[in-house]
């Protein structure tokens, strides 16, 4: 089977797109969203992640705030960073970058954000919205860029069997109750599937649709793979490759040589899932501005 590739890049582009036009929109009536990103300490994996999304705040004109606030940074001084923002008019959406230094308890930093401007969909009252399928919460951006992406491709999720590898917070959970939910690009079957799961590769083959979100280079092979399925890779892993001049490369958390042969659709690593995620925040800030000035 030769498999379709589920160009992320592609899809990414057309929902940035959908985003421009609806900020020239708000533009016209004289508002415009805008998007504050708070970095405590100077980890280079999220220092190059704060800085694609002010860039693509700026490529669309998105008021960009970015605060990038010493490594020392008390619980007490970023509670009141986040409470000058949930303040702060101009500002939309805010999203504090993952993970904070030790002495930050990260969960309670979430529960300042204004659920209105958490972008990032982590507060709770958005993690409720998502279960109880209230339309005005926000949904985190990975596995709302995944749902997107089998959208985009046409794939048929209604009665699917999804198998979700994976249950944190921000990717497992809240994709297998996208795809449980009711509605367009959900009505599925879910399973999730993490450490402790029996007979892993047993389940990951009963699935039609197969997300995976774990963290573990090349983890899923051809043999836990049904033949005809769909796979949406969400791994973002580095391993050394001495050939690559940076000394590494980014692999996902799926074999991709041996399991594309295998499918019906496939996202490669990098270009699948990674630039929907970046393209989803720009999405959710909109919506965040249409419903606070709305
Ligand atoms: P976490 O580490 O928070 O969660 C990993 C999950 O995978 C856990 O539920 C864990 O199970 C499960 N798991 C780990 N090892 C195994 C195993 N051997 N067998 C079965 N399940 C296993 O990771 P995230 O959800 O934050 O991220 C997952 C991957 O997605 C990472 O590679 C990350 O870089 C990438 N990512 C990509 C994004 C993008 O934009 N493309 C955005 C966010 C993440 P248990 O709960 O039992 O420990």
């Amino acid at each position: 089977m030769s498999a379709t590739l589920i160009d992320g890049k592609k899809s990414a582009a057309k929902l940035i797109a959908e985003c421009s036009e609806q900020i020239a929109e708000l533009t016209a009536q004289g508002i415009t969203p805008g998007l504050a990103v708070v970095l405590v300490g100077s980890d280079p994996a999220s220092t190059f992640y704060v800085r694609s999304k002010s860039k693509k705040c700026k490529e669309l004109g998105i008021h960009s705030v970015k605060l990038e606030l010493p490594a020392e940074t008390s619980q007490e001084e970023l509670l009141k960073v986040i409470d000058d923002l949930n303040n702060d008019t101009a500002i939309h959406g805010i999203l504090v970058q993952s993970p904070p230094p030790k002495q930050i308890d990260e969960a309670a930093i979430i529960a300042a954000i204004d659920p209105a401007k958490d972008v990032d969909g982590f507060h709770q009252v958005n993690v409720a919205k998502l279960v109880l399928e209230d339309s005005s919460g926000f949904v985190p951006c990975t596995p709302m860029g995944c749902q997107r992406l089998l959208m985009d491709y046409g794939v048929e999720t209604e009665g699917a069997n999804v198998v979700v590898l994976g249950r944190s917070m921000i990717v497992g959970k809240p994709m297998a109750l996208l795809m449980m939910a009711k509605g367009k690009g959900a009505n599925s079957t879910v399973t999730i599937a993490h450490s402790r799961t029996k007979n892993l590769s047993e389940v990951m083959r009963g699935a039609d649709i197969l997300i995976a979100a774990i963290g573990k280079p090349e983890f899923v092979k051809a043999d836990d793979v049904k033949e005809g399925a769909v796979v949406i890779d969400v791994g973002i892993n580095r391993v050394e490759d001495l050939i690559d001049d940076r000394g590494y490369r980014i692999v996902g958390d799926v074999a991709f040589d041996e399991v594309a042969p295998k499918c019906k659709a496939i996202t490669p690593v990098p270009g699948g899932v990674g630039p929907m995620t970046i393209a989803m925040l720009m999405a959710n800030t909109v919506k965040a501005c249409k419903q606070i000035t709305g």
